[in-house]
């Protein structure tokens, strides 16, 4: 059935301005690195997109390799868009990335401009689009000169392949050299993609933190895995459910011990407190003002492996506040 886009979709949705540039994301986006791939049916990942657009998720992120296999994430997103989503172009914001592996020989990750560039070409054919909204370097590389990895940013933007740069997982410094070199460059950096969950905070170390260097740069953030792929959620209360992404061979790390469930187990019940579910806590977590005074996080990436978990995520929109006593008791249920 031809797809028309609810007409209240923008009412429930926060927007948050992307750092000190011109652009706003919402405060919950999606990603597609897994469950859209070929694996997965098309009509499943057509519901998920659906829904989320209807509810004013405007931003999808990819990346070259998503799926599996690498590439069909892209590919299958192609077709929703030429199916679905057509006529809403100018509304979407839509990410792309290269810098792990993609194909054999030199040339196929890192951080070259030589990689860079086929990789943004081979992407843009693959989703069937003439720009992507941001490109992102997928990890700092370390034999690449700097210059040369945001010099192939700024060719992406001035070329027309993309509208703003982004970069992923570069460490606080990094983030500061990058940025210097953007913005001689005249391509401003728009935004940084770390990981950031209760259980992974290594993004509030250091001095500066990664959000004060943000801050310093004027570019914004957007945090990926907030539910630790499913370990900050009731996803693995009651076993490994079949399909889940911990029943995956390749995914046994994102298993929960006896330990981290009792940690989940505890989180549950506060969120029960507050009158959220376990996913909706961590993702109003991670979107909680800075305790060092630094902006609060632009959006929290999540993913969806069904309408259902979707809708319960964008629950989390609904009590984003925290009492400092709530604050705090999280912080002593993960020390403890
Ligand atoms: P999450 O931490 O949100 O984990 C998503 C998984 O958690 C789902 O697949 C599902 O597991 C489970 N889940 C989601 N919502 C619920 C819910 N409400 N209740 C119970 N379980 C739930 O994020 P991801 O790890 O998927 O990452 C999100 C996005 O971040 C990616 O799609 C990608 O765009 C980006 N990313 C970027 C990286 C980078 O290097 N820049 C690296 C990794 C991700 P199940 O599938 O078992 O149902």
């Amino acid at each position: 059935m031809t797809y028309t886009a609810a007409a209240d979709r923008y009412p429930s949705m926060q927007y948050r301005r992307v750092g000190r540039s011109g652009l706003k994301l919402p405060a919950i986006s999606l990603g597609l690195w897994h469950n859209f791939g070929d694996d997965k049916p098309f009509e499943v990942q057509r519901d998920i997109l659906r829904r989320a657009f209807d509810l004013g998720v405007t931003h999808f992120d990819l990346a070259n390799n998503y799926g599996p296999p690498p590439g069909s994430a892209e590919r299958n997103f192609g077709r929703h868009l030429r199916e679905d989503f057509r006529p809403y172009r100018d509304e979407l914001v839509i990410s792309t990335k290269a810098g792990y592996l993609m194909w054999d020989g030199p040339y196929g990750e890192w951080g070259s401009r030589k990689y860079l560039i086929s990789s943004l070409d081979a992407s843009l054919a693959r989703m069937g689009l003439e720009y992507v909204d941001i490109f992102y370097s997928h990890r700092f590389d370390p034999e690449t000169p700097l210059e040369e990895t945001m010099g192939a940013l700024d060719y992406a933007v001035r070329s027309g392949r993309a509208l703003y740069a982004g970069i992923s997982s570069y460490s606080p410094e990094k983030t500061l050299e990058a940025a210097a070199i953007l913005k001689d460059l005249g391509t401003p950096l728009l935004i940084h993609q770390p990981r950031y969950s209760m259980l992974d905070r290594w993004t509030e170390q250091g001095s500066p933190d990664l959000y004060q260097a943000l801050d310093q740069a004027g570019a914004g953030s957007i945090v990926y895995s907030p539910l630790a792929q499913g370990r900050l959620t009731d996803r693995y209360f009651a076993g490994i459910p079949e399909g889940s992404r911990a029943s995956q061979e390749h995914f046994l790390t994102t298993a929960q011990t006896e330990e981290s469930l009792g940690t989940a187990r505890k989180l549950n019940d506060l969120a029960a407190e507050r009158g959220q579910t376990l996913a909706q806590m961590a993702i109003s977590w991670v979107l909680r003002p800075r305790p060092n005074g630094a902006p609060p996080v632009t959006s929290a990436l999540i993913g969806a492996s069904s309408v259902r978990q979707l809708e319960d995520s964008l629950g989390a929109l609904r009590t984003l506040s925290f009492s400092t006593e709530e604050l705090d008791r999280i912080d002593a249920i993960l020390a403890a």
